[in-house]
């Protein structure tokens, strides 16, 4: 995108995130549900298709404008950020990196304008952080695959016109390579979706189980035509490495906002008639709090460069992730910290914040994968050993 029409982006949103979302959170988080004017509004800036390439409706951006846009999001609910980022993200990237002709010019311009929403569906009860044990099956039947299986905590499950299924279409081929991805419609007799979670926290972003009973799709819904055919795990890695830097950038905005929340509580809240800023440990909590939001700022910046030019796609999203995560957690705990008992009570924005915060070090690979991936690519047959 132009410099200049990125910089109008970005400060409309930051607009739009400050005025409008932030009034609204505790409502959010409350009653579980984005309000339908914010949707409205996503729609209308084109957040349902900012990393979708620009002649398909979207806004094309880069990786590195990409982590920019997040800081802003991230300043608010995450719940904001989950309403198009499947769309953006790993749902609307399979197909852009996998997809054919076809696939990408009937999908992508419905995504990048939020008419349909899609789920990113690899997660089984039995395959999480190891994703190539999934046993959902597609068997080819004359000209049609017929899924069975069932997978766990989809983003997005309970709005989604479209599933990025993935599931086994080679039982006998090692488990990374016998695996493909199906565009399966919402609609489409034997799917169905349980209720949605009831989770910890990133009220107003739903998940849910879904269920393939016989679900009879075209061989045309097979993800890149034949040469798709058993290749849809590596593509899935791919988008899982883009999500990682663009969570990372996610978690950043969130401590920018825990520490403007900090800082404030302590400018005003007053102990021994002083401010309690005036304190020096609650000084290097925040201290503490800036650095690493600082640093995390950089980091990201960094891993997004070195995304786009390719120059590194996989331990420097595992990397950045792994430290933006724990970075915005350990930010989120001082946060409360500053507010004391009222950083305990709900409807204090730092209580909800340290609720949302800890999905982070949990989803697009737990800490713990983070740190497998990093010392795996280092150390190679030795840490496979
Ligand atoms: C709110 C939410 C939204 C989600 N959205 C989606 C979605 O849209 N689509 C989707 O497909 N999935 C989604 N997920 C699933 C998410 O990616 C998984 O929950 C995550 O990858 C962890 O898998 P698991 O829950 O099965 O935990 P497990 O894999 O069972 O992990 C349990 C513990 O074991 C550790 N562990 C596991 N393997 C290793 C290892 N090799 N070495 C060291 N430690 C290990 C983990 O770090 C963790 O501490 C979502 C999850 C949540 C909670």
């Amino acid at each position: 995108m132009n410099p200049d029409d990125f910089t109008t982006v970005l400060s409309e949103v930051r607009k739009f995130v400050r005025e409008r979302v932030v009034p609204l959170e505790a409502q959010i988080d409350e009653k579980d549900e984005m309000p339908a004017e914010i949707r409205e509004a996503a729609k209308q800036m084109g957040l349902f298709g900012f990393a979708l390439p620009e002649e398909y409706g979207g806004l094309g951006l880069s990786m590195y404008e990409e982590v920019q846009l997040m800081f802003e999001l991230g300043y608010t609910t995450p719940s904001l950020r989950s309403m198009f980022g499947t769309n953006n993200g790993i749902a609307g990237h399979v197909l852009m990196v996998g997809g054919t002709e076809e696939q990408k010019a009937e999908w992508i311009p419905r995504l990048a304008s939020g008419e349909v929403t899609a789920s990113f569906a690899l997660t089984e009860a039995e395959a999480g952080s190891d994703p190539s044990t999934l046993t959902t099956r597609a068997r080819l039947e004359g000209n049609e695959w017929v899924i069975n299986g069932a997978k766990r905590y989809i983003t997005n499950a309970p709005l989604a016109d479209v599933f990025m299924t993935f599931a086994r279409t080679d039982p006998d081929a090692p488990r990374t390579r016998g695996i493909s991805t199906f565009l399966v419609p919402a609609n489409t007799p034997g799917l169905t979706v349980a209720p949605k979670d009831h989770k910890m926290g990133q009220f107003g972003a739903w998940t849910a189980d879904v269920f393939y009973d016989e679900v009879r799709v075209p061989a045309s819904a097979l993800v890149g035509g034949d040469a798709g055919l058993n290749r849809g795990f590596s593509t899935a890695m791919g988008c899982i490495a883009h999500g990682r830097v663009h969570i990372s950038a996610l978690c950043v905005g969130m401590a920018e906002r825990l520490v403007d929340e900090s800082v404030e509580y302590a400018r005003t809240r007053e102990q021994s008639g002083r401010p309690i800023g005036s304190f020096q440990l609650v000084q290097g909590l925040i201290a503490d709090s800036q650095t690493d939001y600082y640093v995390g700022r950089a980091t990201v910046l960094e891993a997004a460069r070195n995304f786009d030019s390719g120059a590194d796609t996989k331990i420097g999203p595992s990397c950045t992730k792994y430290f933006a995560s724990e970075m915005v957690w350990r930010v989120a705990d001082r946060a409360v910290q500053v507010h004391g008992g009222a950083g305990y009570m709900r409807g204090v924005a730092v209580e909800r914040f340290y609720r949302d915060a800890r999905l982070f070090r949990i989803y697009e690979g737990t800490s713990q994968v983070q740190q497998v991936i990093i010392a795996k690519a280092l150390l190679g047959d030795v840490a496979r050993a």
